[in-house]
């Protein structure tokens, strides 16, 4: 009997990453990676950082370069999408027509940028950051002279809009909230990140609706607010957030929750051979007790690896705390774990001097921590978390106390 088929839907961090551990585990068989992006695996974060900077080059993207898959007995099969998935014949149906059958699927599409459906639209100039190309568009498109709008004050929208500023563009960055960052952060770390970009220029627009945008020629030339007001630009970035890419399992029944609902392993939980992993995913987080969808690198690996475990009859591998993080300026921002049920924040350090944390407390338990340039508060906050050991808060808000100490 011939070796099962391993087919990967989606061909970005997770499942490149899947790929790559598979033949590293030791696994023998067949492996088709298929991807609609033309080119193998890369890496997303340096597209709103370094990349759009121009502090790094293309080719530090990839995760593997393109001979890797070859050599390795991967059938790397790029700019082809699945179009649908039928599980009672186990096979895959692919956007030039053909089908590819599979013994086990994983599939890791990702998750797409949201648009806005409203007037002006489908104007030039109106980008969104979730790909290599649409990076190259942005990069085309900053520069001195001109004026950026971002619309969305979240991590990626204020990425951008500090590499906009690096590259000599001015920057408006539109916020339906009161403040930026309100659904993924307390208010001291929104004020200080406000407070710093204005420093470097960047301007805000808080509390604002977008209801439209303007063009001339074609292009769009102004963001229109509820207000009245017209905000002019010469683009626009759409940073207001991401919608998994869950269609293919929807429309084949699997059960879905804005994503694929998976087990500790990956797996499906409603067809064995069907693992999702990454952003599109809808997993068990168990040191919080609950189930849910992120979007991070550290979780693309995680999930790689839990399904290429299972896939290879490896333990599962151990616990472990979500984590991510942010670059801005010369702010290194590390975030552990999430803010649930949170009755306490705590923060260590004075923000005056770009060098603090922020700790989210339930009861005497970290539950997670937001570190500005603060690596040992990043590191040692994480073990708190995945541990859930008790905290003394008092030595905690103490800088004259080590992390070490707090954690001893
Ligand atoms: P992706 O990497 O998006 O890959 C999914 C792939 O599947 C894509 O190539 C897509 O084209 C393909 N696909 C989708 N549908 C189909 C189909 N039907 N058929 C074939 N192929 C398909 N995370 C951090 O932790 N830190 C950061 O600083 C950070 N910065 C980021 C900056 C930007 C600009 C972006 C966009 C993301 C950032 N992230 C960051 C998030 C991180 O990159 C993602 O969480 C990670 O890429 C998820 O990996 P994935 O494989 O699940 O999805």
């Amino acid at each position: 009997m011939s070796a099962p088929h391993i087919v990967i839907v989606g061909a970005g961090h997770a499942g490149g990453t899947a790929a790559a551990l598979l033949r590293q585990y030791g696994y023998g068989g067949p492996i088709s990676l298929v991807g609609e992006e033309p080119i193998p695996p890369y890496q997303r974060p340096p597209l709103s950082k370094a990349w759009l900077k121009g502090e790094a080059d293309a080719g530090s993207l990839a995760l593997k370069p393109l001979a890797f898959y070859a050599e390795n007995g991967i059938d790397f099969r790029p700019s082809l999408r699945a179009t649908s998935l039928n599980r009672g014949e186990k096979t895959v149906a692919l956007s030039d027509g053909s089908a590819v059958s599979y013994d086990t699927l994983i599939l890791a599409t990702g998750a797409r940028a949201i648009a806005l459906p409203i007037e002006g639209k489908d104007l030039a100039g109106i980008l969104f950051l979730r790909t290599a190309a649409d990076a190259e568009a942005l990069k085309a498109t900053v520069g001195p002279g001109k004026t950026l709008a971002v619309v969305g004050g979240g991590y990626i929208g204020l990425e951008v809009a500090a590499s906009g500023r690096a590259l000599g563009a001015e920057v408006v960055v539109l916020e339906r909230e009161a403040r930026i960052l309100a659904r993924v952060a307390c208010k001291a770390l929104s004020d200080f990140f406000t407070g710093y970009h204005e420093k470097h220029g960047v301007t805000f627009e808080l509390g604002c609706s977008v209801v439209g945008f303007e063009g001339r020629d074609g292009h769009v030339s102004g963001v229109k607010l509820a207000d009245g007001r017209v905000i002019a630009c010469d683009a626009v970035v759409v940073g207001v957030g991401a919608h998994p890419n869950d269609e293919l399992a929807r429309d084949a029944g699997l059960e879905c929750a804005r994503g694929v609902v998976v087990d500790l392993d990956a797996r499906s939980v409603s067809d064995p051979n069907v693992f999702a992993i990454g952003d599109v995913a809808h997993r068990p987080m168990p040191i919080y007790d609950r189930m849910f969808r992120m979007e991070s690198v550290p979780n693309a690996l995680e999930q790689a690896k839990q399904a290429a475990s299972a896939v290879t009859g490896r333990p599962r591998p151990l616990g472990e705390c979500p984590w991510q993080w942010s670059d801005q300026y010369d702010l290194k921002l590390q975030i552990a774990g999430y803010a649930f049920d949170v009755d306490e924040i705590l923060i260590r350090g004075d923000p005056a001097t770009a060098r603090f944390a922020v700790f989210h407390l339930k009861g005497d338990q970290v539950q997670s921590v937001e570190a500005i340039n603060a690596p040992p508060e990043f590191m040692m906050g994480k073990m708190l978390i995945l541990n859930r050991k008790p905290v003394n808060k008092a030595k905690l808000a103490d800088t004259c106390v080590s992390m070490k100490e707090v954690t001893a």
